[in-house]
């Protein structure tokens, strides 16, 4: 049997790129070695799938993949953030937007987005093999001949794509295999990191603080005194140390700097008021609480778990009246408020992170049609290349436009 399109993985870029190619006329085959498709889908967003973002100007949109963002514009003017929502509202899923431009199904539910992309598929007769791990892909001169699954069936296509995916969250099917594929049939792949991805801290009053989530709080990373960085937004204390949305976000440039030294990490638990501003507050507050203890007195500008620790630094006796508190000690007080310093121990690996930083060279891609310039017969989707954006929709978006190019391309 010789298929028009094979598609290697189930993720989203690969059942978008399946979909394209079949619904286009195209005979196609969709491998996945898990026993069902989507497993990663499944799980993001919490289970409610942030799938894009209500940023539909692609020039803005792209500024927020880095260096590299430019390769996708092509990609997002064939199947942006419009035709994705477009997809699903035209196949019955509703959609909304949240705080932040992420845009999720009205019925926060990742499943019905797995059911539109099964409907998809089913509807323009995909035939799609599961628990079917790919092992080789065989490639003669110029051209690919056939691949290889694990127990030993020989598949044929004219053309084929490869989705497999990152390397993040392994669970999920996601091992990294078509790197290696990749790297075999002579493409480069670029240095692959775990990227939004928690952060390890070096100081053990950390773990004390497990479980709190700061909201409107600005991080800051700093590395020999130089800030190198910084968010505003949320942020979760967990046993290692930090995660939550504005950590993931700086673990990134995190990971690259720990690669030349130490890197710090300085968080302003207020970042709306300026020193002198934040020192009246204080100010007040104390007048207020004149005659309480300082450990007592901090209720109304610090959440509990994170009293003891300000105490501690501050230096100042828990037991001292407040009205007895100096000038200087106030001081420190603000200063600690401002700037609460910690180490980077690590960057959590790729078991916890929830994307790949690197991938399959962009260079040796035709941007146009996601074709390898290398191999005639070989095109790339999602996660596989190297483009990686910030948390917010900005992945799987990636998935969607590539995966629909490829798919487009690879059925002409
Ligand atoms: C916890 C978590 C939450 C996330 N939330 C969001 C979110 O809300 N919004 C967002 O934009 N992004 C989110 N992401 C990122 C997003 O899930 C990925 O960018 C996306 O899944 C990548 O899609 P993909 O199709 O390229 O690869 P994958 O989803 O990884 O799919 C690749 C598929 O290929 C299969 N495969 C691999 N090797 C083989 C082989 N040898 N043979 C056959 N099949 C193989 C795998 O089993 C897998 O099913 C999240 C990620 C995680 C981990």
């Amino acid at each position: 049997m010789l298929y028009d399109v094979i598609v290697i993985g189930g993720g989203p870029a690969g059942m978008m790129a399946a979909g394209r190619a079949a619904e286009l006329g195209a005979k196609v085959v969709l491998l996945e070695k898990n026993n069902s498709l989507g497993r990663k889908l499944l799980i993001t967003g919490k289970g409610r799938s942030n799938i894009t973002r209500a940023e539909f100007n692609s020039r803005q949109l792209v500024k927020k993949y880095g260096r590299e963002g430019d390769f996708l514009l092509h990609a997002l003017s064939q199947f942006g953030p419009k035709e994705t929502v477009d997809f699903f509202e035209k196949r019955g899923l509703k959609m909304k937007v949240e705080r932040g431009k992420r845009i999720f199904p009205e019925s926060d539910s990742a499943k019905d987005v797995l059911d539109i992309l099964l409907g998809y598929l089913k509807k323009n007769k995909v035939e799609i093999k599961t628990n079917a791990e790919v092992s080789e892909i065989i490639k003669d001169n110029n051209i690919i001949s056939k691949i290889i699954l694990k127990t030993s069936e020989e598949i044929f296509a004219k053309n084929y794509i490869i989705a497999s995916g990152g390397k993040a969250y392994p669970g999920t099917g996601s091992t990294g295999d078509g790197y290696c594929w990749a790297e075999k049939l002579g493409h480069s792949v670029t240095k692959l990191r775990p990227a939004l991805v928690p952060v390890k801290i070096k100081e053990g009053w950390v773990e004390s603080l497990q479980g709190l989530s700061l909201k409107n709080i600005e991080l800051l990373v700093f590395q020999n005194g130089k800030k190198k960085d910084s968010r505003f937004g949320e942020l979760l204390f967990t046993h290692f140390g930090l995660s939550g949305p504005i950590v993931l976000d700086l673990s990134f440039i995190i990971g690259e700097l720990l690669e030349r030294g130490e890197v710090r990490l300085a968080l302003d638990l207020k970042p709306a008021l300026d020193e002198r501003t934040l020192d009246k507050r204080i100010q007040s507050d104390f007048v207020e609480y004149a005659n309480k203890f300082f450990k007592n007195a901090l209720d109304d500008l610090l959440p509990q778990k994170l009293i003891p620790i300000i105490i501690e630094f501050s230096g100042i006796n828990p037991l001292k009246k407040v009205h007895q508190i100096t000038s200087e000690e106030r001081r420190i007080l603000v200063k600690l408020f401002k700037k609460l310093e910690m180490t980077v121990d690590s960057l959590l690996g790729f078991g916890f992170a929830i994307v790949t930083s690197g991938g399959v060279s962009l260079r040796e891609i035709d941007a146009k049609t996601m074709k390898s310039k290398l191999v005639n017969n070989l095109f790339f989707a999602g996660e596989i290349i190297n483009l990686h954006g910030p948390t917010g929709g900005y992945n799987l978006q990636v998935c969607w436009s590539t995966g629909y190019l490829a798919g487009q391309n690879a059925a002409q």
